[in-house]
This record gives structure tokens, sequence and C-alpha cells, in this order.
């Protein structure tokens, strides 16, 4: 199978942060060239930072996953690095901590997880079937409140359950933390 490329998509540059250059999330990078620009893609390619260099998302990475799907087609950027996020188990009260798949999601597409023709219901479907007790953190931005999240999981009864989260930097880890964590708890649910 023929090795996938961006092409067109630049949705990455203007939804995940970039701290070497000081571009937070949903910040949009001054580097980036979009439509009505000549080249379309990273104006500063040749010296990129290195985060961005070694930047792949899951579009990429998944042959499986057809044109529908690319970010900026879908709206929807689904990261290669997991998340953590938190829920109060309603038997013990006790507050459990669950891996997620991240879902940055680009301006305008904020609803799409109710639109049921949406091929984003694909991607959940398919990342909360990842891994047992794997979830998504749909990651979301708008200028008045800032960023926020929901988080989607299929609970022990099986049930569908979407939740908002709040602020999504509610887990009081760092992020290198928060991803170790979540590959942690994949790895013990799958015992
Ligand atoms: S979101 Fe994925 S396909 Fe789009 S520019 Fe970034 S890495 Fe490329
Ligand atoms: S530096 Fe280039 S690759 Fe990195 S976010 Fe900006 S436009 Fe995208």
């Amino acid at each position: 199978m023929t090795e996938k490329t961006c092409g067109g998509c630049t949705a990455c540059c203007h939804t995940i942060p970039v701290p070497e250059i000081n571009v937070g999330a949903y910040q949009g990078c001054p580097h980036e060239c979009r439509p009505p620009a000549a080249q379309i893609g990273c104006g500063i390619y040749s010296t990129r930072p290195r985060s961005c260099a070694a930047w792949n998302c899951q579009w990429l990475a998944e042959p499986e996953w057809g044109d529908r799907y690319r970010p900026d087609r879908c709206g929807v950027v689904v990261d290669v690095l997991l998340d953590t996020f938190g829920l109060r188990d309603e038997t013990t009260g006790k507050f459990v901590e669950k891996p997620a798949m991240q879902f940055w999601v680009e301006r305008g597409h904020e609803d799409d997880w109710l639109d049921p023709d949406s091929p984003v219901q694909d991607l959940i479907r398919s990342a909360c079937a990842h891994a047992p007790g794997m979830g998504v953190l749909w990651r979301t931005y708008d200028p008045v409140h800032g960023q926020s999240c929901r988080a989607f999981y299929v609970d022990e009864q099986g049930r569908s359950v979407s939740i908002d989260g709040g602020p999504p930097t509610r887990t009081p880890r760092p992020e290198r933390e928060r991803t170790m964590l979540a590959l942690e708890l994949m790895g013990r649910a799958r015992k």
C-alpha cells in the first residue's frame, strides 16, 4: 500500500500545541500556509520544530483509514499519544482514571459526535473498542470559553456514555506522565 502523505491537510497546525515556538492548543501556528496560499503546508518546513518533524496523526499511521477520515475532511485530528480522564466510580465513590485517545476537534465540528452520518462516529466507536476501558477525549475550543473537553467511553454494562469532562487539564499531572499512565492502564485492562 502507498504510504500516506498529508496532501492538502494542515489540521494539526491549528489544533495541536507546539511548545518550542510558544504556540498553544488551537492558537494556530503563524507558519501554517492555508488556502488561498499558493503552497499549502508548513512555511518553515526545512527548519520546523523537532516536535513537528516527529509528529504523525493517527490517520497517517492507519493504513485502513480512508480519505473520509483525513483530519481536514472529517474535522478531527486523532493524536497518536494517549491521555487519561477521571471519573467518580458510582459504586465505590472513588476517583478512577481511564486511558483515552485524544481527538482534537477543528472549529465548526464540535457537535459532529451527535451527527449519525459523520465519519467521526466510526472513529469514536473504533477508539472505544481499541482496548478494554479505552475512551475518547473530545477536545474543543471556542473563543468565549476557551478549551473544553468531553469524554466518551463504554461502561462495564456495555452502555455508551458521554460526559462533559470540563477543562482538559483537570488531571494534575504533566502531559508525559498522563500518556505513560494511559499506557499502563491499558496494559492492566488487557491482563
Ligand atoms: S493532521 Fe495528520 S494528515 Fe493533517 S497535516 Fe497533520 S499529520 Fe498531516
Ligand atoms: S511549524 Fe510548520 S509543521 Fe509546525 S505547526 Fe507550524 S506550520 Fe505546522
